[in-house]
């Protein structure tokens, strides 16, 4: 029997140990494994970088929530990301990334993964012809978020996997933002989800770390040969930090979209805030497309602050409720200027965002704690 999603977030990966009875799964604090005799393996477990019971438990549940054969734990989203890339990609391929993306996607792809001979191209992924017109017959990696960072746009997933699949292109969907309880892109066509961990799928603020999803067991496999060859893997403590926070999932994401929502409302009839990225508003491009792909929009919200750069600045350091802070998806709400600080490094280059935008991970205190701080934040 499938059980519901609620159900597999708190009971995936996760049988009480047979010995004891423990409910949740030991944190493994163990490099190595007793052999019985040479060779003679208990469970398969021999050294910890290639498996470890805690991070197993942790990979089986998010192979579970989002729908796949395999999940893969890594040390960080930029580590999934890196042994990502190194499997699927070598010299002379090439990759399409969204002219938005995660800063630290655009730096990997720009200043490291160009250097072993790969060739990018940026392109708005919620436009697919131009998706389309950026492929050429030597691409291996069609690359999407949706939201997308910081712009919350939304790419449509099963239109770009034909794409990527008719030049024989993976396509890989960060899902970051709207977590498998939001949406499962692995179900619309795509062949990898990647999650930054440390954001929704922790959901506390207090771990760093990342995923890969699958839903091909050959792919898989190719994956977890090079996570134990690479090495960025989850260490057993991080990896029980997020197990714990995916039990609860599901009920911070609909707080999340709840306070997501009255913020906007708020935001969209202020005289302060010139313009609102949702993709919950009618008004947004996306929205027709997010409510088929998404079950609903999501705790991220951007504006622009009328008064450009300065203003924007400003509403950010006045902010006291919303933590002035780089990262997301935790409990508590966090506000940031992208332009100088998670996308300073997009500086002068095609994927450099508006200098007036402020970006809202909108948390689940209370929304008239919320509500009234940004008020206070964007007064004159
Ligand atoms: C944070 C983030 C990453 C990188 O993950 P880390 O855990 O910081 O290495 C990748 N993609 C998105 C969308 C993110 O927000």
């Amino acid at each position: 029997m499938v059980h519901g999603f609620e159900t597999r977030a708190i009971h995936a990966g996760q049988e009480p140990d047979p010995r004891t009875g423990a409910v949740i799964p030991p944190i493994y604090a163990t490099s190595t494994y007793a052999q019985d005799g040479v060779g003679g393996l208990r469970e398969g477990y021999e050294y910890s970088r290639s498996a470890n019971p805690t991070r197993v438990a942790l990979e089986e549940c998010l192979a579970s929530l989002e729908g796949g054969s395999r999940g893969l734990a890594f040390a960080s989203g930029m580590a999934a990301e890196d042994t990502l890339l190194r499997t699927v990609m070598g010299p002379g391929d090439h990759l399409v990334i969204p002219d938005d993306a995660y800063g630290g996607t655009y730096r990997l792809v720009s200043r490291v993964v160009e250097r072993w001979g790969v060739s990018w191209t940026s392109a708005p992924v919620s436009d697919v012809d131009a998706v389309r017109a950026a492929l050429r017959p030597e691409t291996k990696v069609v690359w999407v978020e949706t939201p997308t960072n910081p712009l919350l746009n939304i790419a449509d997933v099963e239109m770009l996997a034909d794409a990527a699949h008719e030049v024989g292109a993976l396509l890989v969907v960060d899902n970051t933002f709207a977590t498998p309880y939001l949406q499962q892109p692995l179900f619309l066509g795509a062949d990898v989800v990647v999650h930054s961990t440390t954001k929704y799928c922790g959901g506390h603020s207090d771990v760093v770390g990342g995923a890969l999803v699958v839903a091909d067991d050959e792919l898989g496999e190719r994956l977890a040969f090079h996570q134990n060859a690479i090495g960025g893997v989850a260490g057993p403590f991080d990896a029980w930090l997020v197990l714990r926070g995916l039990k609860t999932l599901a009920v911070r994401m609909e707080k999340h979209c709840d306070n997501a929502e009255r913020v906007v409302t708020a935001l969209m009839e202020h005289p302060r805030v010139a313009d609102v990225l949702y993709p919950g508003m009618r008004t947004h491009p996306g929205h027709h497309l997010a409510r088929q792909q998404m079950h609903r929009f999501g705790g991220m919200v951007a504006f622009r602050v009328a008064g450009g750069e300065e203003a924007a600045v400003q509403v950010c350091d006045r902010a006291q409720v919303f933590t002035l802070g780089e990262s997301l998806g935790g409990v508590e709400s966090l506000i940031e200027h992208p332009g100088r600080m998670t996308h300073a490094s997009a500086a002068g280059s095609p994927l450099e965002v508006p200098e007036d935008l402020v970006r809202l991970s909108v948390g689940i205190e209370s929304i008239d704690d919320i509500l009234i701080d940004l008020e206070q934040a964007l007064q004159l």
